[in-house]
């Protein structure tokens, strides 16, 4: 049997052609490629894929994606928990934490409200960013213990385009009257670009240049 009329072939393509970017040309590529690799490298990659699904899952707090709940970041004790940045999604958090010089706490809102894409509020973690700031205003520091110490801004770090503008307006609506610091990163970028894709010094410049909401 050629591989042309493989049942197996076809559902390998149709499977990579899942993947964001790979249309059936590219899967086709790819799949000629992973055909021509040893065994131990498939099982090996196949694994690889199964443990990443199983093990890394959204941080409760945060929603950044991580092996352990509350993620490293919402632990870490070393990170100034004054300041809580909004991002789209996990390529966000890593893009900052690349920069170095963003050191507060994060949410990730999983996507951008986007109506012509059936996409609104509801499908995205804010309810969960409005209850970790509602519990952020109740709690109360304790005498015996360490300081809380408690969030005071909020920065949007959200793409400069229609869905970022709609979900960025639709924040600062919800979020005035909260009394918190609002303010949303600047960009030098095109309209429409990702944060991923910016160098450092364009989300440090991005982010030292925020503007108040
Ligand atoms: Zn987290």
């Amino acid at each position: 049997m050629s591989l042309a009329t493989s049942p197996t072939l076809e559902q390998l393509m149709h499977a990579l052609e899942h993947l964001p970017g790979v249309g059936p040309k590219t899967a086709q590529r790819l799949a000629f490629h992973l055909l021509k690799q040893p065994e131990s490298f498939i099982r090996q990659f196949a694994e690889t894929l199964v443990t990443a699904h199983l093990k890394i899952k959204p941080c409760s707090v945060c929603f950044h994606l991580s092996e352990q709940n509350p993620c490293p970041l919402c632990q870490s004790p070393k990170r100034h928990r004054e300041t809580l940045c909004v991002v789209v999604d996990p390529r966000d958090v890593m893009a900052l934490e690349r920069t170095q010089n963003y050191h507060g706490l994060y949410h990730v809102l999983g996507g951008l409200i986007s109506p012509l894409d059936g996409v609104g509020p509801e499908q995205l973690n804010i309810k969960a960013l409005l209850n970790r700031l509602k519990a952020n205003a109740n709690s109360e520091p304790q005498a015996d213990a360490e300081p809380v110490t408690l969030i005071r801004e909020v920065i949007l770090a959200l793409p400069p385009s229609t869905e970022g503008d709609t979900t960025s307006l639709y924040l600062t609506r919800l979020l005035k009257p909260t009394g918190l610091i609002l303010s949303r990163i600047a960009f030098g970028l095109p309209v429409g670009g990702d944060l991923d894709y910016a160098d450092h010094l364009t989300l440090t410049r991005a982010m030292d240049g925020r503007r108040s909401l």
